[in-house]
């Protein structure tokens, strides 16, 4: 393993794009080598870089590491989701998880004809300034942003760890703790990292952006064109109810938000995905569905509901499962294509940010 304490300055290599580093790696060409070893054959450390000259080797690990995190525990649920918690350089905790979409299939003589689709969520800053009534993760405040590196290697980690190797498929939703518009230039270098096909090669149209609406930053996304996938996390569609549910409607409303959508650039065969929490009593009305079939009304949309998972830091409550579905019917009799998100780990912890928070509170 790399040794951390041997020179406290040590940058990331993980934060820099191949681009960045041929800049201060000479000759160029090793980078592309590097960037293989690290995302690709998932060496542990420099020395095992074997197609570099060892005097190489020995003048990068003095400069570099990329070691940004180390995992302290992980929770498998019996839906067979995995969440992890890791420590930061820092020692401030963030946790991501591995969710397992579609199992694996195998012939009759038991070989695999198509290995199990898995997503991963990861986080994008530690804590969150949003707020959200219904999120654990607004509860324990704002640290600070991730760095591109921190936020890669989350999911090198992931990938590492479960043996996956790096050319199978993986989507990521940028769904874990914080809110990635607002660390947008990091975030942007991360899918621009984890997209280069020296690396992990996580295609753009896997990634995908979940916002609680910040207009302004989803105008500027829009603007770099990445070509990643945009979700909005809506939840409510009344500006009374969703500034109550989510304060940073305040400042950017639905209006704000639906506009900077209808300008955002989507591949012609991809949909902008609005997620909508259901909170029993609260927003799960079939009056607030038809006003939801209202407001999409022109834009290439689907809807993901998700129950709302309760954790004791909330008063809300899950709405039965028979609810979601009758608002699911209504929206699908209107022609919205909308599905019901599993509601995976629950039994290990329910919402964003519950295992750092337990883990926390255990120690
Ligand atoms: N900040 C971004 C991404 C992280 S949150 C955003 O808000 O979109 C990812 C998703 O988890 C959001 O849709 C959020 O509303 C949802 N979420 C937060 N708390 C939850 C809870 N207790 N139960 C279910 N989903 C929750
Ligand atoms: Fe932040 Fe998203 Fe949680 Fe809201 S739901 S507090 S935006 S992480």
């Amino acid at each position: 393993m790399q040794n951390l304490t041997k020179n406290p300055t040590r940058l990331n290599l993980l934060d820099f794009t191949k681009e960045e580093l041929e800049e201060i790696i000479s000759p160029r060409f090793r980078v592309k080598q590097i960037f293989e070893w690290i995302y690709q054959k998932y060496a542990d450390d420099f020395s095992q870089m074997s197609s570099l000259p060892r005097q190489m080797r020995e003048n990068l690990s003095e400069k570099f590491h990329f070691s940004p995190l180390q995992c302290m525990k992980f929770e498998q649920s019996a839906d067979k989701s995995i969440k992890y918690l890791f420590r930061l350089n820092d020692g401030l905790l963030i946790e991501s998880v591995l969710l397992p979409m579609k199992p694996e299939i195998l012939d009759e003589k038991g070989r695999v004809l198509k290995h199990t689709r898995y997503t991963i969520c990861i986080s994008s800053q530690v804590g969150c300034k949003s707020g959200c009534a219904f999120c654990l993760t607004a509860k324990g405040g704002f640290k600070r942003n991730l760095t591109a590196g921190e936020i890669v290697a989350q999911v090198l980690w992931i990938k590492k760890q479960n043996k996956l190797p790096y050319e199978r498929r993986v989507n990521l939703v940028y769904m874990g703790m914080g809110e990635p518009l607002d660390n947008l230039k990091n975030v942007a270098k991360a899918v621009r990292i984890l997209s280069d096909n020296s690396g992990l090669a996580i295609s753009v149209k896997r990634q995908t952006i979940s916002t609680s609406g910040l207009a302004r930053q989803i105008k500027e996304l829009g603007e770099l064109d990445l070509g990643v996938l945009l979700a909005i996390s809506l939840h409510a569609v009344n500006d009374k109810l969703r500034s109550e549910l989510m304060p940073i409607n305040k400042a950017y409303n639905i209006a704000a938000i639906m506009d900077a959508v209808r300008n955002f650039p989507i591949n012609a065969r991809k949909r902008v995905m609005f997620e909508y929490l259901l909170i029993d009593g609260v927003n799960d009305d079939l009056s607030q569905a038809r006003e939801l079939v209202r407001l999409l009304n022109g834009i290439k949309a689907k809807v993901n509901l998700i129950l709302f998972n309760p954790h004791e830091k909330s008063p809300y409550k899950r709405p039965s499962l028979e609810k979601a579905l009758s608002f699911q019917d209504f929206l699908s009799t209107k022609g919205i294509s909308c599905t019901i998100r599993q509601s995976k780990g629950l039994d290990i912890s329910a919402a964003c940010g519950q295992l750092k928070e337990r883990s926390i509170n255990n120690s």
